[in-house]
């Protein structure tokens, strides 16, 4: 053996990581949403712990399922700008305690605005909490604005693009993104394995799949255990992917929880450098 592997120990490596794709909305302290709530008088549950056990899938269900919490809280904080500021703020440290160099979150502003209280507002109030959030607790958040595909004008403009497609649709669903929105990356794209060539297209085309493990099983979106999980695939053929929660309200796991499932898939600590390592040819 190589002396220096009986020196390797990779607990001494910094676990410093990145992530981008986490929904700003699907990623509220849920102490938060049920403070607010209170102070409101908006009912949400009876209890703090019903409504945060309400909060994420039982089990494995479907993409519907699993985001109908957001639309329950989404009321407490829509429109409401000291409450919007909070939550990006609050980002911030989260981002921070999962040793978060670098992330980007999305929302989409229409779903925070509410009549008198515009979109514009919305981004305001987040691009105020994010900038104070970064400053205080020292790391680098940017964020994402999603919109309606159809009217998608990004690429005329030059704005980058990503796309959902592929979570819990058909490859398809790639091939669209890819060809008629443009993507420069997929959010989830697991489904692109059920077209191999679309797939080596990827590889070839060097896109990004932006994975999440533990909203991939309780999404559904990855049902079939017979074949290997895509996440799997994409670290095993160097596909230029990382690793995010994708709604850390949703699925309540650290960064940290999503790594020790992918160890359990058998990602190693190679796989998961090159992941974070992927954003720098973005
Ligand atoms: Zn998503």
């Amino acid at each position: 053996m190589e002396e220096w592997k009986e020196h390797f120990d990779s607990s001494k490596i910094p676990k410093y990581r990145v992530e981008l794709h986490i929904h700003l909305d699907g990623s509220v302290r849920p102490e938060t949403i049920w403070e607010i709530s209170q102070r409101k008088g908006i009912h949400l549950a009876s209890s703090s712990a019903d409504f945060c056990s309400s909060l994420v899938t039982k089990q494995p269900s479907n993409l519907a399922n699993y985001l109908a919490p957001i639309a329950t809280y989404l009321p407490v904080i829509a429109g409401d700008e000291e409450a919007i500021e909070r939550i990006a703020f609050e980002f911030c440290e989260d981002a921070a305690r999962e040793h978060l160099l670098y992330a980007e979150t999305r929302y989409s502003p229409h779903l925070l605005a509410t009549e008198g209280f515009p979109p514009e507002r919305v981004v305001e109030c987040v691009n105020r909490g994010l900038k104070n959030g970064c400053e205080r607790f020292g790391v680098d958040i940017r964020s994402i604005l999603c919109s309606i595909r159809g009217n998608q004008s990004a690429y005329r403009l030059g704005i980058h693009r990503t796309v959902h497609a592929g979570e819990d649709g058909p490859a398809d669903q790639v091939r669209f993104a890819l060809e008629h929105l443009f993507a420069e990356r997929i959010g989830h794209g697991y489904h692109v394995m059920e077209d191999e060539a679309l797939y080596r297209r990827c590889l070839d085309m060097d896109v990004h799949f932006e994975a999440c493990p533990h909203s991939s099983l309780l999404t559904g979106a990855v049902t079939d255990r017979t074949i290997k999980h895509p996440i799997v695939r994409y670290a095993e053929d160097r596909a230029n992917f990382s690793i995010n929660r994708d709604d850390s309200t949703l699925i309540q796991k650290t960064l940290e929880d999503e790594y020790e499932m992918l160890r359990g898939f058998g990602l190693s600590d190679l796989h998961f450098a090159r992941a974070v390592s992927n954003i720098i040819s973005l």
